[in-house]
């Protein structure tokens, strides 16, 4: 099927005393992988039901390929939607679950009756069905389940047979929120690989919800973060992840997290850290006071006074794979900071060790408050199409 345009054009949709959209607007082109990211609670899920058609907004518009969907019902809108609590057909197999919307499609009332299969051209249709879900059942490793009832399946295994219904019916739009959910962590990484080289095999327009940045990060040709229902910022991964527009988007996407410190802009170029002068290009306003944000990457440790860097005394240290992070607790914060070091270096800086962190003064970004209001923001980029 041709892939769809998605234009949504300032949908608002309040659930009693509770705006849970307020005025969203988003462009999604034909043959692109878009996820939805924010915490839980801020609408995505709200977001994708009414671009499925499963719930109407209180105003605004949803458009496919230009064609309002105003009276479109979710039947008639091209669209294959995994839930996260997604349902299958309990009295049916794996196989037969994943075959149901082909079967509905192609055969009619008198070729889904067993005898009909004797006759030549009801024969070749089956083949057809069973070669597309064969195919779709080896990608997502079900094969071994397909006579199997969902009632005896995990968990997992049942998401993954999901995810096969959707995916053989090849729709014009993909909806998927939160279709992982349910994986464990090799498998997830496993399927979120298989889906993205197929979608973009297929070129469906996807729309993807979840709350995990990785994810989003990892098979995303463009992501739109929410929060408290708005979109704050719409990037591809690269430009999200090195230029958040807001303090609430750079944490977001910071893992494990951000470092966030107040700060005083001194002379251009250069801030005031809890009495210390610390270089930070992204300072550009003089006398502007806020939060200077640096990921654990755009850290490093050093001697203790060492100038231009922030005292302090290494605290924890976990391990995480092939690096180090680092917890050092800075005299004026009352998180501490993280600082990603390289596992070689893991035996110089014990607990209890001074050291000074050096932040890279190209990376880390600075964050003006804004007098009226408690966020922080940075720079204006709020894409609203
Ligand atoms: P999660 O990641 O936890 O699934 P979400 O970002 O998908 O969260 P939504 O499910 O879209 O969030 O919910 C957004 C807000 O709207 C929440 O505060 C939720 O409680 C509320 N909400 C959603 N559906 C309804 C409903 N049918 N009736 C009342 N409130 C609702």
């Amino acid at each position: 099927m041709t892939p769809c345009s998605i234009e949504i054009d300032a949908i608002c949709k309040r659930f009693g005393g509770h705006q849970a959209l307020k005025s969203i607007s988003l462009a999604v082109r034909a043959g692109e992988f878009v996820s939805i990211l924010g915490p839980s609670g801020c609408g995505k899920s709200t977001l994708l039901r009414l671009i499925a058609g499963l719930d109407d907004p209180d105003s605004g518009d949803i458009r496919v390929s230009g064609n309002s969907m105003a009276s479109v019902g979710p039947r008639d809108r091209g669209v294959a939607f995994v839930f996260q609590n997604y349902a299958l057909y309990p009295h049916l197999s794996s196989y037969d679950n994943i075959a149901a919307p082909l079967v509905m499609r192609e055969l009619n009332g008198f070729e889904r009756l067993p005898g009909a299969r004797m006759l030549p051209s009801v024969a070749r249709k089956r083949r057809s069905i069973d070669d597309r879900v064969r195919a779709i059942a080896q990608m997502l490793q079900v094969d071994p389940w397909l006579t199997h009832k969902p009632g005896q399946l995990s968990g997992g295994q049942r998401q993954r047979i999901a995810l096969g219904r959707a995916l053989v019916r090849e729709p014009r739009l993909f909806l998927l929120d939160e279709p992982f959910a349910n994986l464990d962590a090799a498998l997830r990484h496993q399927t979120r690989a298989e889906l993205a080289a197929l979608q973009k095999r297929l070129g469906t327009t996807t729309i993807f919800v979840t709350h995990d940045q990785s994810e989003a990060m990892a098979m995303s040709d463009r992501i739109a973060v929410m929060f408290d229902g708005t979109i704050r910022q719409v990037a591809t991964p690269d430009e999200l992840y090195r230029n958040p527009c807001d303090l609430d988007v750079a944490r977001f996407l910071s893992q494990p997290r951000l470092t966030c410190m107040p700060a005083k802009v001194i002379v251009e170029g250069w801030v005031m850290i809890g009495g210390e002068h610390v270089a930070l290009a992204d300072a550009n306003m003089p006398g502007a006071e806020g939060i200077a944000g640096f990921r654990p990457e755009h850290a490093t440790l050093r001697p203790r006074g060492t100038q231009g860097a922030l005292p302090g005394i290494v605290e924890r240290i976990e391990h995480a794979g092939a690096d180090v992070q680092v917890f050092v607790r800075l005299a004026m914060m009352d998180e501490p900071c993280i600082v990603r070091v390289g596992s070689q270096e893991l035996s110089r800086w014990t607990p209890g060790t001074s050291c000074s962190v050096a932040l890279d003064a190209a990376s880390g970004w600075f964050f003006p408050r804004r007098p009226a209001e408690t966020a922080s923001t940075r720079i204006r980029t709020v894409e609203a199409a």
